[in-house]
């Protein structure tokens, strides 16, 4: 059952950012878990 979590986090839907609830392209792993504009906000 080790591929279970792996398969967990490939299955995940689409992340949605803290702040606003925006979804999150997949390609922005390394922002974490804010969308670009709170992302810009922020900083
Ligand atoms: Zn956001």
């Amino acid at each position: 059952m080790i591929q279970s979590s792996i398969e967990f986090f490939k299955n995940l839907p689409a992340k949605q950012c803290t702040e606003c609830g925006e979804h999150i392209q997949e390609q922005h792993e390394c922002y974490g878990s804010k969308c670009e504009t709170c992302l810009q906000i922020t900083r």
